[in-house]
């Protein structure tokens, strides 16, 4: 799968040097939840995961409106990704969920108030 953004090409580089000293018998899967940021203008955009365009998509913090929102991506009651424009603190609680795909509940449950 190609994923064109900085953190995953910092990642596979790391992913394949560690495979290449390792050796073939401790290779671990290279599968973190794909992650970009981008800048525009003055708006921070986060996004981590795989969403698909049938996937639900719930706003869990902030308003779209004010242009201030974490929103969640949805499947199967699964947690398969995360976007946020200007809320860092609050995405980086999805994002080190979403690897672990919980169910909505028990990622609400695992997120700071
Ligand atoms: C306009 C634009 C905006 C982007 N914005 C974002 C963003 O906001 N967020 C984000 O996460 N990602 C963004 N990306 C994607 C991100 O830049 C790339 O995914 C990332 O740079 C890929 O890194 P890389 O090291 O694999 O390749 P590159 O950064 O392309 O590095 C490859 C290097 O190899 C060199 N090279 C190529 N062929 C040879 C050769 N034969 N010999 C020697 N050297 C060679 C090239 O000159 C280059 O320096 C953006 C990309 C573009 C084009």
């Amino acid at each position: 799968m190609r994923v064109e953004h900085w953190t995953n090409a910092v990642e596979q580089g790391e992913a394949a040097a560690r495979s290449l000293v390792l050796g073939p018998d401790d290779l671990t899967p290279y599968a973190p939840a794909p992650y970009f940021w981008s800048d525009q203008y003055d708006v921070k955009i986060q996004y981590c995961g795989r969403a698909r365009p049938d996937d639900e998509i719930r706003v869990v913090h902030g308003s779209v409106t004010e242009r201030d929102f974490v929103a969640v991506f949805v499947r199967e009651d699964r947690l398969v990704g995360a976007l946020a424009f200007n809320c860092g603190r609050e995405f980086a609680s999805f994002q080190r969920l979403i690897a672990l795909r919980p169910s909505l509940d028990e990622a609400m449950a695992a997120i700071p108030a």
